[in-house]
Order: C-alpha cells, then sequence, then structure tokens
C-alpha cells in the first residue's frame, strides 16, 4: 500500500480535525511556564506499592472511597477518569448518536468539548456566552435545544476566568430537565469551592459534573480525574470506560493526595495562588501596555493587551512561556496568563515594564 492509500481510510472527519493544540503541543521552552494552569508548586509523593504483575481494579475502590470522602457524596455517585479530558470523551461516547445528536458549548470556553465532538462525528452547536461579561446566553440556548443530548458548561471558565451565575446554571438544568445532560466541567473549581453544583447532584439527575487532581491538586502528571453523577449516569459511563484505565501507581499517589494533611496543603496553595492572582491582577492594571484585566476566580488571568503578539513573542524569548489567545472568538489580543509563584508574577511585571519602555507605551487611559 502507498502512503496516499493509508490516508485514504481514514474517516472523513478525522482527515479535516486540527487536534487539540495542549501547551505541550505548542511547546517553548521556559524557565518560567504560564500557559498550562498547572500548579507552579510541585507535591512531593513515594510510591508504596512495589509490585506490577498484576492489572489494577478497573475503578480502584479505595480511591472512589477518598474522593467521595472528599466530597461528601455517596461512592456509587463517583468514577475515577484518566484526567478530566476522558470524562468529557466518556460522556459522548456513551450518550451522543454519531451524526445525529448535537452537543453544545459556549465560547470562548475549553476547546476541548468541540474537538471531542469532532472526533466522535457529533455536532457541537456553538452558542457564544454574553461578549465581556462571558454569562450564558440562556435564550439562545434554549431556542437551540433540538437534539442536544449534552451541553458543556465550564466553571469557573477557561480561558475567562469567569464564574458562571449559580442561578444561570440552575436554570438551565430546569430548562433541559429529561432532555439533555448539564455537565458543569469544575476543572479549577477548588479556588472558588462555593460555586461547586455538587449539592445539586441529588436534585438533578441530568447534572453531571467533571473534577481533575490536574490543578489545585498539583498532579496533572498523573492524569487522573473524576465524574460526580447519579448512580445511572455512572453506570452507563462504566459500561463504556476501557478495562484498566487507572494505573496502580497513580491509584497510589491520588489516595495518598486525598488523605487529609495533604488536603489542607492544597488549600493553602490556593490561598497563596489567590493571593498571588491579587497582587499580579493590581500591578498589570498600573501597566500602560494593559488595556483590560478580566476578573478572575480562578489559577490564571485573561489579559487585553496593546501589542498582544509582540508581547507574546518577547516574552516567549525571555523564557516566560504564556497562553495566546489571540486567534480565538472574541479575545483578540487577549493572553491568558497561568498564577505563578510570587517570584514569577515578579518577573513577569517586570518584564512587561522593561516592555512598555522600550516601546514607548504611554498610559492613556
Ligand atoms: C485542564 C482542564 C481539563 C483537563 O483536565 P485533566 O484532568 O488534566 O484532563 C479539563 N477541563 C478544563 C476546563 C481544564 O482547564
Amino acid at each position: 500500500m502507498t502512503k496516499d492509500n493509508v490516508i485514504n481510510l481514514v474517516r472523513e472527519n478525522i482527515k479535516n480535525l486540527i487536534p487539540y493544540q495542549s501547551a505541550r503541543r505548542i511547546g517553548g521552552h521556559g524557565t518560567v511556564c504560564l500557559n498550562a494552569n498547572e500548579s507552579p508548586i510541585p507535591v512531593f509523593f513515594t510510591l508504596k506499592k512495589k509490585e506490577w504483575n498484576r492489572y489494577p481494579e478497573c475503578q480502584p475502590t479505595e480511591l472512589i472511597s477518598a474522593y467521595a470522602n472528599y466530597v461528601n457524596i455517596e461512592y456509587n455517585n463517583v468514577l475515577v477518569t484518566r484526567g478530566a479530558d476522558e470524562g468529557i470523551e466518556l460522556l459522548i461516547k456513551a450518550f451522543c448518536e454519531p451524526r445525529k445528536d448535537v452537543i453544545v458549548y459556549c465560547p470562548p470556553t475549553y476547546d476541548m468539548y468541540q474537538i471531542t465532538a469532532n472526533i466522535f462525528d457529533v455536532l457541537a452547536r456553538k452558542i457564544p456566552t454574553k461578549k465581556n461579561i462571558w454569562q450564558l446566553d440562556l435564550i439562545n440556548i434554549q431556542l437551540n435545544l433540538h437534539s442536544v443530548k449534552i451541553i458543556y458548561i465550564c466553571n469557573p471558565n477557561n480561558p475567562t476566568g469567569t464564574i458562571i451565575l449559580q442561578n444561570d446554571i440552575i436554570k438551565l438544568l430546569n430548562i433541559t430537565a429529561g432532555k439533555a445532560l448539564i455537565v458543569v466541567d469544575e476543572a479549577y473549581i477548588e479556588f472558588s469551592l462555593k460555586d461547586s453544583m455538587i449539592t445539586y447532584l441529588k436534585k438533578y439527575s441530568h447534572l453531571v459534573i467533571l473534577r481533575t487532581l490536574s490543578k489545585a491538586f498539583s498532579l496533572a502528571a498523573i492524569r487522573c480525574g473524576f465524574i460526580l453523577a447519579n448512580k445511572e449516569v455512572i453506570n452507563i459511563l462504566n459500561k463504556v470506560i476501557s478495562p484498566y484505565p487507572i494505573s496502580i501507581p497513580v491509584t497510589d499517589i491520588a489516595c495518598q493526595s486525598l488523605e487529609s494533611k495533604s488536603i489542607e496543603l492544597m488549600k493553602k496553595r490556593v490561598l497563596s495562588n489567590d493571593l498571588n492572582r491579587i497582587w499580579f491582577m493590581e500591578e498589570l492594571k498600573t501597566l500602560p501596555c494593559t488595556e483590560k484585566i478580566f476578573d478572575s476566580s480562578a489559577n490564571y488571568v485573561l489579559v487585553q493587551f496593546k501589542m498582544c503578539e509582540k508581547i507574546f513573542k518577547e516574552l516567549w524569548s525571555k523564557g516566560i512561556i504564556l497562553r495566546n489567545q489571540n486567534k480565538k472568538m472574541y479575545l483578540k489580543n487577549c493572553i491568558r496568563i497561568s498564577i505563578g509563584t510570587r517570584t514569577e508574577c515578579i518577573y513577569v511585571i517586570d518584564e512587561l515594564k522593561r516592555f512598555c519602555l522600550k516601546n514607548n507605551i504611554m498610559r492613556n487611559k
């Protein structure tokens, strides 16, 4: 077979697919990596298990108990996944008929909802949030519910940092009862715990919550996430999950990270991240090169700059790697900056000040 023939075997929707542009795929070798919303501070665990010849449990009971205990819900309302990204995928796999069913996403938001739908040949219907306030356009969602099986809401929203009004999510739950799943992606919820929808799981059987250990828990490397939902949904997802998705080293480390002393340390990291974000945003406001700093309830901040591309490149060359959002819908001249350690935040501000001086950017605010 020639190479061309092999390409002809590929499914139509995959041939033209633009894959997710993850921070690692985009690359960049920085000394200050503020492009993936990771925790800037590592946590250290050593493996307790020493033998690897046996397969793990499909759903490690100890880990499920630990997470159920942490969030204070029942054991049978929790599924462990290979990161929240696998959660996004399992839901489409189990609930959406290719070329027939539809998912809704509300940009600017996390790209994986749309990309995962495309991979499964499921239509992704775009219903943008209201510009600059980044809240749900409930009227438009309601008018476009035909064939919709899943609505993905990211809360706090990536990349804007916005908390979606809880009343709007509740209205959405009421509009969609019996018709579609509402999936609330709470990847960053530890940075704003009071806004979690978790207490509504009892009331709304079509509510699904995604969680991860990648962000506040500082464990992006182990790839561990959770789906929280009523037990009927969890049972369905258990049918489509791969046989042994969670490796024993992952379970080992994840369980340790959910012990009470580790949770206390996580909460301390969240507090110090909050303080750094507040400091960083105040400093950004004083710089003449910033146009707008969007309010954030997470471990990153969205900033609209003057000379966005130039700033992005200049900082890149200094080893400061940020996430350029300039090409995204509504996000012209915007860069997302993850909140680093205080030293890293100071370094970024100093480099931005230097850039303003060098390029003669004056304040006109
Ligand atoms: C980082 C992120 C994820 C992916 O989390 P993993 O558990 O690392 O797969 C999912 N959703 C949002 C909004 C994220 O920012």
